[in-house]
């Protein structure tokens, strides 16, 4: 078979309703929350970089009927034996998942959708770059532990400070960088700054990048233009627009 083919899957949609079975602070800015449910045991989630819907109340003041919101995450790790299901949650000043998210005690309930279907990159490439900020870092987490063994991985990420940095298990050769935030508006001068010293291995390389919308135009513009990368061969997204509420962007020409 041809190398490097990108397999997609749909899933069959359901809503399930979970039950939060743990709630832990991973790092300062990172809650990990795990939740259980018996509708679970047929989840299933074939790439590192699937979503799920997950369903919020409205907020206070809504309309009466007014529709629960939907905001999209990663589903950071099931187990299939165990049923559990992990999602980290970044958190940030204000909106209807970070707010549930903060607050959420062992025994809260929440509604999720998905996900829909899995875009599946091969695990044949000679080496991987993963770029990104903290709402990409379960995804991140998820593929650095997923890879072959003896793959190269580098992972480039910008989070708030030195100790909301991840250790992940993996059999891959992973070599972390991380971006310590000075503001938003320099993550990806700060992302690409930290690049600049990144020599990929020999072979096909395929890069990952998944942040804010602006930031990850950049990054994949960076990998473009300036590290002359194969377009086939890079994958963004816009995780969040800033200013802007419940965005999901493809970044494309
Ligand atoms: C495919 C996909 C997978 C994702 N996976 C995850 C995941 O696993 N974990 C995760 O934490 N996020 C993830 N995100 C990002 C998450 O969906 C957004 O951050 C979402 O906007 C958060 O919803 P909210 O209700 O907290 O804020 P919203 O109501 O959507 O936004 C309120 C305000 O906060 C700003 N804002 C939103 N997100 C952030 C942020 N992270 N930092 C600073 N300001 C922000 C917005 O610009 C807006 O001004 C993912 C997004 C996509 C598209």
């Amino acid at each position: 078979m041809e190398r490097h083919q990108i397999q997609r899957l749909r899933h069959e949609t359901r809503r399930r309703i979970l039950t939060l079975t743990a709630v832990e602070r991973l790092t300062p800015n990172i809650a990990r929350l795990t939740f259980a449910a018996p509708d679970l045991q047929d989840f299933v989630s074939a790439s590192h970089d699937d979503h799920i819907k997950l369903f919020f109340p409205a907020p206070a003041g809504s309309d009466p009927g007014a529709k629960p919101v939907a905001r999209d995450f990663t589903p950071r790790r099931f187990d299939t034996k165990t049923g559990a299901l992990t999602i980290d949650f970044a958190l940030h000043e204000a909106g209807p998942a970070t707010g549930w998210a903060a607050s959420a005690r062992v025994g809260d309930t929440l509604e999720i959708g998905g996900p829909r279907g899995s875009s599946v990159t091969p695990d044949d490439f000679d080496w991987y770059l993963l770029i990104g900020d903290e709402t990409a870092l379960p995804a991140i987490g998820r593929r650095v532990e997923e890879l072959r063994a003896g793959a190269p991985v580098t992972t480039c990420v910008v989070v708030a400070s030195e100790a909301d940095a991840q250790q992940f298990e993996t059999r891959a050769i992973w070599s972390p960088i991380w971006v310590t935030r000075t503001s938003r508006a320099h993550d990806a001068a700060s992302l690409c700054a930290a690049l600049s010293t990144f020599q990929p291995p020999p072979g096909d390389g395929f890069v990952w990048i998944a942040a804010e919308a602006s930031v990850a135009r950049a990054m994949r513009a960076y990998m473009l233009e300036e590290r002359g990368h194969p377009r086939a061969w890079i994958k963004a997204a816009g995780y969040w627009k800033q200013g802007q509420a419940e965005t999901h962007e493809r970044i494309e020409d």
